[in-house]
Parts: C-alpha cells; sequence; structure tokens
C-alpha cells in the first residue's frame, strides 16, 4: 500500500489545505493499492505561488545547468526504472514486460533526449538586423491523463524545464502513484524550490483551478477531446499558450500490394497495446474489398495470442482496462457494434474465462465495418479493432480521413513510393510507413480535433518557448 498525504510544493512535501483522499486501484484485482491527496484550489494557488517565484532564477539558468540537473534525474529515474514498471501495471493494468519498456523506460529515453538537445539548441538566431531569442513561456500547468502516465508528464516536464520554464503538474487521478516517485526523484535531485511541483487531485476540482488560474502562462494539456475543449475555453479568459494533445481514431491502410500478414499481425499489435489505451491506437484497418477474407483467415490466426491474463504474468501480453468505468464504456461500444450490425469476428461481451476479478474485455474483432456506425467514428479506447473495407486507393484514403481526428495512422505497401504518396494524403500527425518504428525525436501531435500540440525532440522544447525580436 503506497500511502501519500502531502503535496510537492516549492521544495518541500506539504499537508494538503483539505484533507480528502483519492483511492487509487488495481484494476487486476479491485483492490485498494494506494492513497493520494485531492488537491484544490488553496494547493493550486500555493504551487503557482512558488512556480512563479522560481521563474526568474530558473529562467535566467544557463542550459548546461539545467541539463545537469535533468541528467540528476535521469540518473535516479533510471535506478528505479523495475519499481517504477511494476507501480504503473498495478496501476494501471498493463502487461510487466511492455510496463518495464515502455512505461517505465520511454521516460529516461525522453529526458535524456533533451539532456542532448540542450547541448547544441540554438536559444537565438540572427534575422537581418534582428536578434531573436527564445525565452521560456513562464509557468507551465502540466495535466496529464492515465494511460501512459510517466511518459506524458515526463514529454511536458522535461520539455518545459529544459525550455526554463517552471512546472504544477496535475496527473490523472486514476494512475497518479508514479508521479509521487518522480517527484521523491526531483526532491533528491536538488533542483531549486519550486521549479517541479505536484498536486495530485480531480480535474474538475485541481486541474480546473490550475487552468483558471491568472498566473498560469501556459496550459499543456494530454487527455479526452471533450475535457481539451473545454480548457481551451477557459484558457482563452487569460490568454493562455493551451497545448492540447487528445484523442485519436487512426486508421492503418493496407494497400493491395501490402504483405497482408505482417501488416494484420502489427495492426493488432497496436489495436491491442495497453488493452486499446492508447491514443495513437491504429483502431480501423482498411482493407481492399477482394482481400477481405484473405485478412479475415490471418486476422483468425494472429487474435489467438491475445487472451486476457493477469498482467504481472511476464507472458502476458493484454491485461485489464484501467476502471469499471472504461470496461463498462467499452463493452457498450461492443454492443453497439452488434445493434448496427458489424461482423463480430473474435471477442464479444462475455468477460473472459477465469478471470473473477479485474476489469477485462475479450479483445474484439469487427468485420464489414461501415462508416456511419458509431464503432468506425467514435474512440473507444479499448481492445476493439473495426475492419472495413475499399474499392480503391482514393476511397481508402478518403475513409481514413473520414474522421473528426487525426492523430496517427499507418500505410502498407510493397512499393515505397506508392506509400509514402498515400500517406502523405492522410490528414494526421504521424503516419507510419510499413510499420516504422516510433522515433521519441519526431513531433508527435494531431491535425483536426486530435490536439494542436507537437510534442518530443526539438519541436517539443519549442512549444514552450515564446520568442523576442531585439532590432539594431
Ligand atoms: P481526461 O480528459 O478525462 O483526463 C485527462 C486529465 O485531465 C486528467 O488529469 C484529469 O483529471 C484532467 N481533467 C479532467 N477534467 C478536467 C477539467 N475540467 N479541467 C482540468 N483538468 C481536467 O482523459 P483520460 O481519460 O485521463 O485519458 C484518455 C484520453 O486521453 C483519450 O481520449 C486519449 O486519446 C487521450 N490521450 C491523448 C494523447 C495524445 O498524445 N494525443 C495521449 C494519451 C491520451
Amino acid at each position: 500500500m503506497k500511502t501519500y498525504s502531502k503535496l510537492y510544493i516549492d521544495g518541500g512535501w506539504h499537508a494538503p489545505a483539505n484533507n480528502n483522499l483519492i483511492e487509487v486501484i488495481n484494476p487486476a484485482t479491485e483492490a485498494v493499492i494506494g492513497t493520494i491527496p485531492a488537491g484544490g484550489a488553496a494547493d493550486v494557488a500555493a504551487a503557482v505561488a512558488a512556480a512563479r517565484s522560481s521563474l526568474s532564477g530558473w529562467s535566467s539558468t544557463k542550459p548546461g545547468i539545467r541539463a545537469g540537473y535533468l541528467t540528476q534525474i535521469y540518473e535516479a529515474l533510471v535506478v528505479r526504472g523495475p519499481e517504477i514498471a511494476e507501480l504503473i501495471t498495478n496501476e494501471l493494468g498493463m502487461p510487466i514486460k511492455l510496463s518495464q519498456r515502455i512505461q517505465a523506460g520511454l521516460p529516461t529515453v525522453v529526458l535524456e533526449s533533451y539532456i542532448n538537445l540542450l547541448g547544441d539548441f540554438d536559444f537565438s538566431e540572427r534575422i537581418g538586423n534582428s536578434l531573436v531569442l527564445k525565452e521560456p513561456l513562464g509557468v507551465v500547468a502540466a495535466i496529464t491523463p492515465w494511460n501512459y502516465p510517466l511518459h506524458q508528464l515526463m514529454i511536458k516536464v522535461a520539455a518545459a524545464l529544459a525550455a526554463g520554464c517552471t512546472v504544477v503538474a496535475k496527473p490523472s487521478e486514476l494512475t497518479p502513484l508514479n508521479a509521487f516517485v518522480l517527484a521523491e526523484i526531483i526532491d533528491s535531485s536538488g533542483l531549486p524550490p519550486g521549479v517541479f511541483n505536484l498536486v495530485s487531485g480531480y480535474g474538475a476540482e485541481a486541474g480546473a483551478s490550475l487552468i483558471s488560474h491568472p498566473d498560469v502562462d501556459m496550459v499543456s494539456f494530454t487527455g479526452s477531446t471533450v475535457v481539451g475543449k473545454g480548457i481551451m475555453s477557459r484558457g482563452a479568459e487569460t490568454v493562455k499558450r493551451v497545448a492540447l494533445e487528445l484523442g485519436g481514431k487512426s486508421a492503418a491502410i493496407l494497400l493491395d500490394d501490402a504483405h497482408l500478414e505482417t501488416a494484420v499481425k502489427a495492426t493488432l499489435s497496436s489495436c491491442f497495446l495497453n488493452s486499446g489505451q492508447t491514443c495513437s491506437a491504429n483502431t480501423r484497418m482498411l482493407v481492399h474489398q477482394d482481400q477481405y477474407n484473405a485478412v479475415v483467415e490471418l486476422v483468425r490466426c494472429h487474435v489467438v495470442p491475445y487472451v486476457p491474463e493477469n498482467p504481472l504474468n511476464t507472458q502476458a501480453r493484454i491485461g485489464p482496462l484501467v476502471s469499471a468505468g472504461q470496461r463498462d464504456r467499452v463493452l457498450e461500444y461492443i454492443r453497439s457494434g452488434l445493434e448496427e450490425g458489424a461482423e463480430l469476428l473474435f471477442g464479444g461481451v462475455e468477460p473472459p474465462d477465469g478471470l473473477p476479478l479485474g476489469y477485462y474485455v475479450r479483445p474484439t474483432v469487427f468485420g464489414r465495418v461501415t462508416k456511419e456506425m458509431k464503432i468506425a467514428r467514435e474512440e473507444i479506447f479499448g481492445p476493439v479493432l473495426s475492419i472495413m473495407t475499399y474499392r480503391d486507393e482514393n476511397e481508402a484514403i478518403e475513409i481514413a480521413n473520414d474522421s473528426v481526428y487525426g492523430l496517427a495512422g499507418g500505410v502498407w505497401s510493397a512499393n515505397h513510393e506508392r506509400a509514402e504518396r498515400v500517406a502523405k494524403k492522410l490528414q494526421t500527425g504521424q503516419v507510419d510507413i510499413n510499420g516504422g518504428r516510433f522515433n521519441p525525436l519526431a513531433p508527435f501531435g494531431g491535425y483536426k480535433q486530435s490536439g494542436n500540440g507537437r510534442e518530443l525532440g526539438k519541436y517539443g522544447l519549442e512549444e514552450f518557448l515564446q520568442t523576442k525580436s531585439l532590432q539594431f
């Protein structure tokens, strides 16, 4: 049991203004595994004041000094990696092997990339008779979701601190324990007081207080599109910079010359990663109508190993969903697919065998999904794949783009030029060609209602900078 009763503000652990606690539940066992404070407006005010008063000192440090502090944090994060992986598996339900690599490993990769970037990023530029300065934006509110909790927090914290901003972080109330480990690490790194602050709590209280606080200069938000829209309009009242990383409904297009078996295996893996709780998951698979039967055969063969099981088993590929609410929401979508006449190829609404406890859902694949069905249009955020057919390349592009979202996608073809041509026509922030692997230096972010921000690498750093021109 992890019991946290204090918030990290101004370089120390402080009791919150009220005594309300939030219980953290293990989604595999339904047991309470921790408690955290439900911070409110008074705690947010204290954290923002600390971030504001430390800003002038931190923003005027040399990049090399900031890189030194980030290196201290990096080293401690590596040491505590195994503990962090197990903690996030217990909070979230991601299989432990994947947690080790992604939930604990990726934040160190991201942090290291910002340490390296500080070595060669130009914070000023000459343009004619002007000197253009890239200055830190100020006090940043970092509000994050539960699905890749430490990664999402680290993307924001590493880039903001590297830029010279100070931070108040508000992690998701569903998977907050890892953020307390990060605060412990930052505390022992000797980072100046107030540069990083942690206020846990509910979105409607701690989160809402942060976004409306006049002394917050920027909100960097990752979460659902519906909450993101509200944040954008609230942020407008004080003309904050609002960077949004929101939902997705990404499509993998299997062109008719693709290696179908490789493409099917990779699309199942993308869709079912983290029990389908991945914003950039390819949840629609678009196949040529003449290849539908062949693809269905391949799906039936390669979906078999995706059996939900205890995420602490080292062989586990898929664990539970994060909460009872998320499980129920996903089951509603599976029901709607059945009601709207999609062909159920695998899975369904019955609970998986042999798992009396935990928020498990059968990985589910629907065939013959049409573009007006809810399962084709809405973000399900669960292990549900929709197979749709197209007649020609143009129709494939049209179906892929027929979405309010535009976060990611995939194109598969034996012809590289053809794949690239199709990828350029997709209205999304990222496209993986023939399974191109994740690049932690490439900008990540959405088109359309998937958001307006870009994270990772130098684009992620620039989010936290504003420009000033001096004329000579
Ligand atoms: P959510 O929007 O419910 O919550 C995200 C965060 O916002 C949490 O910390 C929550 O407490 C806070 N929040 C909620 N209401 C708030 C309010 N009124 N004011 C301020 N803060 C508030 O999202 P979630 O359920 O935690 O995460 C799932 C969603 O996140 C999915 O839609 C997913 O696609 C999206 N996501 C996007 C990306 C990306 O990079 N584009 C990455 C991961 C997840």
